[in-house]
C-alpha cells in the first residue's frame, strides 16, 4: 500500500525506532507514547483492520501473538503488559494497517476512556 505509513515504516521510507523485525513481522516505538513502554507490532503483509484478516492469516496472527509475548520480555515487561487493538470508526482505530500496541511500565487503568 503506497500511501500507508505503516508499510512505508516496513520498508524504511520513514524512519522509527525498531524493536524487533523478523520476514513477517515489525516491532518499533509508538511515536506519542501513552506509558513508559509504548509499542507497536505489525505485520508486514498490508491488512487494514482486525476485521480484513481472513482464514489464510490464520498462522501469521499466530506468530504475531507470540512475537509479542517475546518482545514484551525484551522490552523489560515481566510485570505484565497490554496489548490493545483498535479496530474501526468505534475502536477509533488511525492508521489503517492492522497493529497492536504493546504497553507498560505503568498500572493500566481499567476500562478505559
Ligand atoms: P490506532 O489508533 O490504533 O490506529 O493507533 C495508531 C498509533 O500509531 C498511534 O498510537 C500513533 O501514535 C502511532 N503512530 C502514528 N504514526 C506513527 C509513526 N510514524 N511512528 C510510530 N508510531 C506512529
Ligand atoms: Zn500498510
Amino acid at each position: 500500500m503506497s500511501d500507508c505509513i505503516f508499510c512505508k515504516i516496513a520498508e524504511r521510507e520513514i524512519p522509527a525506532k525498531i524493536v524487533y523485525e523478523d520476514d513477517k513481522v515489525l516491532c518499533f516505538h509508538d511515536i506519542n507514547p501513552q506509558a513508559p513502554v509504548h509499542a507497536l507490532l505489525i505485520p508486514k503483509k498490508h491488512v487494514a483492520s482486525m476485521d480484513d484478516l481472513n482464514d489464510e492469516d490464520r498462522e501469521l496472527m499466530g506468530h504475531v501473538v507470540l512475537k509479542i509475548k517475546e518482545i514484551a520480555k525484551t522490552l523489560g515487561l515481566e510485570n505484565g503488559y497490554r496489548v490493545v487493538n483498535n479496530c474501526g470508526e468505534d475502536g477509533m482505530q488511525e492508521v489503517k494497517h492492522f497493529h497492536f500496541h504493546i504497553l507498560g511500565k505503568r498500572q493500566m487503568l481499567w476500562p478505559p476512556g
